[in-house]
């Protein structure tokens, strides 16, 4: 096989030679050109497959997004298609509708890509950074642990409990970071936890 010809591209391009071939040989020149013209690329070659989680519900199934190489987008890479995950375990490549429109989702005008905030008694959000959103999270949790983690009960048993502050964790993420996020929730006392998907 040639250098830089994937297989698929190869026995692609070789089949429409041998069909463009045989519609010469019976003097079909016309259709020859028409249908070597038709002929389009394999429109997945040489992206780039990342694996990650479908985000809608628990069931978490696995989908691969293929994206277009930077060099071909003016340096930015951007996802075209996205497909079930044939080797994952939950859904063998399936998704339900709502999973299988998940580019619309990605590519959605309408997508928060920044955090943003209403202030106590603001009618509007106004976007801010990611450092800043960060920095107000931990000090909330800071705040709200120090006043309210309830270090005993009734019987003076250590139960380390803190009850005011829930947690929610998405689902984009692989097991081993989803136990990381369980170890530091419920190290720091949070009763109210849950992981969107179930990886
Ligand atoms: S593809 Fe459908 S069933 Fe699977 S995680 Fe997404 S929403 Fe849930």
């Amino acid at each position: 096989m040639p250098d830089g010809i994937s297989r698929r591209a190869f026995l692609a391009g070789t089949g429409a030679a041998l069909a463009a071939t045989s519609l010469g040989a019976f003097g079909f020149g016309a259709l020859e050109s028409a249908q070597a013209a038709a002929i389009r690329p394999f429109k997945l070659t040489g992206t780039i497959e990342t694996r990650n989680t479908c985000p809608y519900c628990a069931v978490a199934c696995g989908v691969i997004l293929y994206a277009k190489p930077a060099a071909e987008t003016r340096g930015k890479r951007s996802i075209m298609y996205i497909d079930g995950d044939p080797d994952h375990p939950t859904n063998r490549g399936t998704l339900c509708p709502k999973g299988a429109a998940l580019l619309n989702f990605v590519g959605s005008p309408d997508r928060l890509t920044v955090p943003r905030y209403r202030a106590p008694g603001a009618k509007e959000f106004k976007e801010v950074s990611w450092d800043w959103a960060l920095d107000r999270v931990a000090r909330n949790f800071k705040e709200d642990r120090d006043k309210n983690l309830i270090t005993t009960n009734a019987g003076g048993a250590t139960v380390n409990r803190w009850i005011t502050t829930g947690f929610l964790a998405a689902s984009a993420t692989t097991n081993e970071a989803a136990w990381l996020t369980y170890k530091v929730v419920r190290g720091m006392g949070v009763l109210a936890f849950d992981n969107q998907a179930r990886v």
